[in-house]
């Protein structure tokens, strides 16, 4: 029996694609499909399932698209997962689900999140028939925990609001995740899937500005799921921070995602120069580094205080990112940003070593006492976010104690709930896990689950 190979989706030729937004991989041909469906192996015991954060069927599915059920197939991934096509994209299967496939034990996995992709993309929601119950929900904030928790609410019988700070709806999917990973079409798709079912999205209010949690539960909210995330960047806390030219990953995107700052007509441009500085090592640098490159900076720095093997981002981000012509140096630790009349001129790195194993098991960087200063017009701080204090704050004001950890992250328990009643939270603002969609979609519908419980 001839061996078929793992399937390789179609990439965007590598020079073309620094100059656009367009998606870098397509999907899978129906042929594809099918010939990647029959490398499974069916197992009995499908480590895969258990390497999928919400338990998606994963052999079921696939033996689905191997008889050509596509339909099918998208309703057994939707039983646990409503957003398939985001997932299939996003999801950081090497380390889920196809890390358990045993097909990649002696050779290479079955490509589930391409094929998740393809039956996200090929197959629809089955409408379900709501009975309304005559309550209301409140949810803080529109990502993938809200959007999960909204569609599953809605389908009990619920009437959900959202309530959504920005101007427009998806959170990290729509502000964070560029289009050339995650086509806006796809995410589109399901908001519309959502309106359709009849939730309410109400944009710009600010929880906890524009309205506090206290006026929700006056205004006759049943239950508040807060799901606001963890936006608020962490900056390096060295000279020169404050000059112009310096951005955090997530303001950096959400110029260029959310405010199209790249293009000639928007009101609030972007001043695009000749070098980038990108500062970390993530897939969240990874993306404001290929994102630098769309918009037109000529040479791209990804600055790194480790070495390459440490480098946290997914190995496929960082083969796209060099093929995209990013640069990459490792070792170097940034000590001071130096401006000339109010905008970044250089920065200043200290050359680092490795040194013994730290906390998180990996060798920590040392300094040489050795130092470069390289020329940039822009310096990019992707070093992670927090919670922002925000819906805390407010609460607080009105004496409700809601309870959060030291860096700010709503405490919650296993069903989702937090410290004040009937207000629950989930997603990245409350993690029980790594902060992945995947797992804020889980949350969502944890919470949601919790709620029909609680309320009925
Ligand atoms: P969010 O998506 O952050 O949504 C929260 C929403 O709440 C936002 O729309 C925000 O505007 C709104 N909000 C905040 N405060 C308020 C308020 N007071 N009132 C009303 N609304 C409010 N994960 C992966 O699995 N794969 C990836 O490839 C990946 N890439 C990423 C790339 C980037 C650039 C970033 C930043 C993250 C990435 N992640 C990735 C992480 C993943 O996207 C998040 O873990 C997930 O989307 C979090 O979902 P959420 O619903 O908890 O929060
Ligand atoms: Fe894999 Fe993510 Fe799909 Fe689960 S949701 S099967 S982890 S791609």
């Amino acid at each position: 029996m001839a061996i078929i190979e793992r399937q390789k989706p179609i990439e965007q030729d590598k020079v073309e694609r620094r100059s656009n937004f367009n998606a870098v991989e397509e999907n899978f041909t129906s042929e594809q499909a099918s010939l990647e469906a029959s490398r499974c192996l069916n197992c009995k015991n499908p480590m895969c399932k258990k390497g999928c954060p919400v338990s998606v069927n994963i052999p079921e599915f696939i033996q689905q698209v191997k008889a050509g059920n596509i339909q099918k197939a998208g309703e057994i991934i939707r039983e646990t997962n409503m957003l398939p096509s985001v997932c299939g994209r996003v999801c950081p299967q090497e380390r889920q689900c196809e890390s358990k496939c045993v097909l990649g034990i002696k050779g290479k996995a079955v490509a589930i999140g391409s094929l998740e992709r393809y039956v996200g993309d090929n197959s629809k929601p089955v409408d379900v028939e709501i009975k309304p119950n005559g309550k209301k929900v409140a949810i803080v904030g529109s990502g993938c925990a809200g959007m999960s928790a909204a569609n599953d609410l809605k389908n009990a019988g619920f009437d959900v609001t959202i309530f959504e700070a920005l101007h427009e709806v998806g959170g990290v999917l729509r502000y964070g995740i560029p289009p050339f990973r995650l086509p806006r079409t796809v995410l589109d798709r399901e908001i519309e899937g959502l309106k359709k079912k009849g939730v309410e999205i109400i944009k710009n209010v600010v929880v906890g500005k524009s309205v506090t949690l206290k006026q929700l539960k006056d205004e006759g909210y049943s239950a508040i799921f807060i799901c606001s995330g963890a936006g608020l960047p962490k900056m390096m806390g060295i000279k020169g921070e404050n000059l112009n030219g310096v951005y955090s990953a997530n303001e950096f995107l959400t110029r260029v995602n959310l405010m199209h700052a790249n293009e000639l007509t928007t009101p609030t441009p972007l001043k695009v120069g000749t070098k980038a500085a990108i500062i970390g090592g993530g897939n969240v640098a990874m993306d404001a580094a290929r994102t630098a490159v769309r918009v037109g900076y000529k040479e791209v720095y990804i600055l790194y205080r480790r070495t390459e093997d440490e480098l946290p981002a997914r190995k496929e981000e960082i083969r796209h990112a060099k093929e995209e012509g990013v640069i990459f140096k490792f070792l170097h630790a940034p000590v001071e940003i130096i401006g000339e009349e109010g905008y970044v001129k250089a920065m200043k790195f200290e050359i680092m070593e490795l040194g013994e194993p730290d906390a998180s098991g990996r060798r920590r960087p040392v300094g040489t006492g050795e130092y470069v200063t390289l020329d940039f017009d822009a310096v990019i701080v992707s070093l992670g976010t927090g919670p922002n204090p925000i819906i805390q704050n407010s609460a607080k004001n009105d004496s409700l104690d809601l309870e959060t950890d030291k860096k700010g992250y709503i405490i919650i328990n296993e069903k989702g709930e937090t410290s004040i009643n009937e207000v629950w939270a989930g997603g990245d603002v409350a993690p029980l896990g790594e902060s992945t969609a995947i797992n804020a979609m889980g949350a969502g519908k944890r919470a949601a689950k919790a709620i029909i419980e609680a309320l009925g």
